[in-house]
């Protein structure tokens, strides 16, 4: 689905251009075929996930000494790219290898890091992040969940909400407070592999607009007793800065992923008005049509250059908070306003849930809203001015 006129990327080298191919075969193959069911059933099995193992599909940017495939952020966008294009954007790897595992990879001790990422590459353990809670989302120093020290480990107590991989995930990283006085210096992140404990129960998987068969789900920790090496390194109240280190990636993630939609839709469309016919001719052949779609296939170029740029600075480790928030809050609001207007070019079919435009509709609103709504990247960028 090449809907763009853009070469190639300089960070998109020949080992890139490969693994795009071998992930869009085997995606099209594997996952394709079962899409809509998984969708009708609200979930996807957890077969999905130990399958992009074997296929090298999970935590390409881990070093190979820990099992993975030893990329860099270049391997995970065309991964991600990969996954949005085929329409399976409820697919929680890209949370799992491009935010959980990088916590640990960079956080870790060196026995955490050799206990879980070789499983989280396999797709044996499944990850997920903990922050937002009921009562607390955007003001992430608010979070009640509590670890105390308790004997030679810690009590973890408190409840989570909206948490991406709910069902599934059985490494979950869970923001904390460990000293509840200290404010965003008491705030510790605590690994909690689910089928080692007592006391931990999943909620809900919530039922939501979009991204149907995604396990967003509630999680419950009550008196969780947790071994002392669940704190992630070795410092109690570092869970905010590294929070902060790691955010940027987070939102490079949506933002690529608002591109491939937006890429995804330009497509739909044009194919679409290239068939239906009104007033005996076909809908491309109205001016306003032609003027959507050159719009929209401008928005979603000028999208692709600034994500592209983003991108190289990433794998060059120069990407800033600032910047980031900036691709995140900038593309996923055009990718809305891209969508709706290609879903207005399919009139009534536009609204059907059996027409893919209707779902990625539907699938990008959150976009907006998750990893830090577009509000809080504004306030973020707004302090550098
Ligand atoms: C499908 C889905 C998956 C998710 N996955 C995860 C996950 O895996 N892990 C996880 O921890 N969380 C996850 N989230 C939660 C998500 O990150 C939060 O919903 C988001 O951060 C907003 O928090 P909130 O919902 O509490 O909204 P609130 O913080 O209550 O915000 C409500 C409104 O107020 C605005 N607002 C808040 N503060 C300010 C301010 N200072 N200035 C201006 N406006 C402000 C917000 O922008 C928003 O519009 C997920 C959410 C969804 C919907």
């Amino acid at each position: 689905m090449e809907a763009l006129n853009l070469p190639r990327p300089h960070w998109m080298t020949e080992d890139l251009v490969l693994l795009e191919e071998q992930a869009r075969r085997f995606i099209a193959a594997e996952y394709v075929p079962h899409l809509e069911r998984w969708h009708e059933q609200g979930m996807y099995e957890r077969e999905v996930w130990t399958k992009a193992g074997e296929a090298g599909l999970l935590c390409a940017t881990i070093p190979e000494e820990y099992g993975g495939a030893g990329g860099n952020f270049g391997h995970e966008a065309v991964i991600n790219r990969e996954l949005s294009l085929a329409g399976f954007d409820s697919f929680g790897a890209p949370l799992h290898s491009g935010i959980v595992a990088p916590y640990i990879l960079h956080y870790g001790t060196e026995d955490q890091k050799k206990r879980w990422l070789p499983k989280l590459a396999t797709g044996e353990l499944i990850g997920a992040i903990a922050m937002t809670e009921p009562g607390t989302g955007s003001d992430l120093q608010g979070v009640r969940t509590s670890a105390k020290k308790s004997g030679n480990g810690y009590l973890l107590n408190g409840s989570k909400t909206f948490i991406t991989n709910g069902q599934h995930a059985n490494l979950i990283i869970v923001v904390a407070k460990t000293d509840p006085a200290a404010g965003a210096k008491g705030v510790s992140l605590m690994v909690v592999e689910t089928d080692k404990v007592q006391g931990f129960r999943r909620g809900r998987k919530l039922k939501k607009l979009g991204q149907d068969a995604a396990d967003t789900s509630e999680l419950f920790f009550e008196d969780v007793q947790l071994p002392a090496d669940s704190l992630l390194g070795t410092e109690e109240g570092q869970g905010f800065y590294q929070l902060m280190k790691e955010l940027p990636q987070e939102r490079l993630i949506v933002a690529l992923n608002a591109v491939a939609m937006m890429e995804r839709a330009v497509a739909l469309a044009v194919d679409y008005v290239k068939q239906r016919k009104a007033f005996g001719k076909a809908i491309l052949e109205f001016q306003n049509t032609q003027f959507v779609l050159a719009e929209c296939k401008t928005e979603a170029t000028i999208a692709k250059v600034f994500l592209d740029h983003c991108i190289e600075r990433h794998i060059a480790g120069q990407l800033d908070t600032v910047t980031a928030s900036m691709a995140k809050y900038r593309l996923s609001d055009t990718c809305g306003d891209v969508i709706d207007r290609c879903l207005q070019l399919f009139g009534g079919y536009g609204y059907m849930d059996e027409y893919p435009i209707s779902r990625l509709y539907r699938d990008a609103r959150v976009l907006r809203i998750y990893a830090g709504t577009n509000e809080i990247m504004k306030l973020l960028i707004a302090r550098s001015l």
